[in-house]
């Protein structure tokens, strides 16, 4: 019997490149980890900061997404970063625009997940309200974002991703041989679209770093403004490590009716929340605090709450943003009428304070503040669940 030849097999000279959901994806990798990825496939030491610094400028401040664009780096650099690397961001599903000029994006991201973002056009201004999670850990009992079954953390590229692909809608980036552009139609951001951007820190974080960066989108910490239901230790680390604006989702001005509307207040009451408001202001440099108020007929509406509520945020730089409830279907609550709303309004502006009344925007696409729920995540969560997880919050 002749000896079996052996089997060779020599898969070092097939080239390979790997599947582009494997690939690391330049987008959302802060500056040092960008610099990082760049030496780790070979860029000399001396030279990755360099490297480092146009590659920014290409993702960031000209919006470009293909290798072969970057006319300052070399051929061969060029092909070695599209064989390594991938520029991916999320994909757009649908574009809604509303009779009133606000668009609603809903994107999909890894694994078929789906999250909304909304761009709102004012005289003067521009707004993007970005989503931090798809759905939310919380209950808020008033918010359909709440009622969302599927919770997952966005990456720092999907969140970055939300405002390059608006700036992409409305043609907003910085175009080679022309003058930097000076006119901004996204003006400002806000975390105020699915999720809790608290409970998702570092990719928030990281996130607006990127955002903030002079070389890049170069938006200011000032015109970003982040909302959070009330997670309180984090609150003073947003303000160190971001130290951008912040909102207050507060609704209520007793901890029975905040336990009801906002589960957190279960865990962070009014008070403990208070003492960190306190200090936030000078922590983080920066002027006043929003607090949020829903308006809910004939549950947190009263002249009471609203004599209430001057007393309890007594000393804190503030400004008070009464929401209109948004309703959505099967929605446990109706808006306050709206001499009620003016009353309520009436009393805070007597004591001091600015108190607008936020006009619903693009309702008729359902892109106003908390009706922002995936079309594809309708089902509601059971009972049980949402009490397991206000006994577990
Ligand atoms: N999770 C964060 C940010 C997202 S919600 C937070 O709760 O702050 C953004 C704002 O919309 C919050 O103030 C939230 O309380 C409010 N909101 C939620 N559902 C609403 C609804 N149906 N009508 C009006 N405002 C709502
Ligand atoms: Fe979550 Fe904010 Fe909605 Fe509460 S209001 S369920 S924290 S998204």
């Amino acid at each position: 019997m002749t000896a079996t030849a052996p089997i060779t097999q020599d898969v070092m000279t097939i080239p390979r490149k790997a599947p582009e959901g494997l690939m690391p994806n330049l987008i959302g990798m802060t500056r040092e980890q960008l610099r990082a990825a760049l030496v780790a496939q070979g860029t000399p030491e001396k030279q990755a900061k360099m490297r480092e610094g146009q590659l920014w400028q290409w993702l960031y401040h000209w919006g470009v997404r293909d290798f072969a664009a970057m006319t300052n780096l070399a051929k061969e650099y060029r092909a070695m970063l599209a064989e390594k690397f991938v520029i991916r961001l999320p994909e757009i599903v649908t574009k809604q625009v509303s009779a009133d000029g606000t668009r609603k994006y809903l994107l999909r991201i890894d694994g078929g997940h789906e999250v909304e973002a909304v761009y709102i056009p004012e005289e003067g201004r521009g707004t993007l309200c970005i989503s931090s999670q798809v759905g939310c850990t919380l209950t808020c009992s008033f918010c359909h974002t709440g009622t969302q079954k599927l919770v997952r953390n966005l990456t720092v590229a999907e969140i970055v991703g939300q405002v390059m692909i608006a700036r992409d809608d409305l043609q907003e980036w910085n175009i080679p041989g022309e003058t930097k552009r000076e006119d901004r139609l996204i003006s400002n951001v806000v975390l105020m679209g699915m999720g809790e951007p608290l409970y998702n820190f570092d990719n928030v974080r990281d996130a607006m770093q990127i955002v903030m960066d002079n070389e890049g989108i170069s938006l200011s910490r000032r015109r970003i403004t982040l909302s959070t239901s009330g997670v309180v230790p984090e609150i003073a680390r947003t303000a160190d490590e971001i130290g951008c604006l912040l909102a207050i989702s507060f609704h209520a001005t007793t901890d029975a009716v905040r336990d009801q509307l906002v589960p957190i207040n279960k865990k962070w009451n009014i008070e403990a929340l208070l003492a960190v408001l306190r200090d936030y202001p000078r922590l983080s440099n920066s002027e006043r605090i929003t607090f949020e108020y829903v308006m809910l007929k004939g549950v947190n509406d009263s002249d009471d709450d609203a004599r209430r509520l001057v007393k309890l945020i007594k000393g804190i730089p503030a400004k008070i943003n009464l929401i209109p409830f948004n309703e959505w279907p099967g929605a446990p609550y109706q808006r306050s009428d709206w001499a009620r709303i003016e009353a309520f309004s009436d009393i805070i502006f007597k004591a001091g304070y600015a108190s607008p009344i936020r006009t619903p925007r693009g309702e008729d696409i359902m892109a106003a503040c908390g009706q922002l729920k995936s079309a594809t995540e309708r089902g509601r969560k059971s009972a049980k669940a949402i009490a397991a997880e206000t006994e577990r919050g």
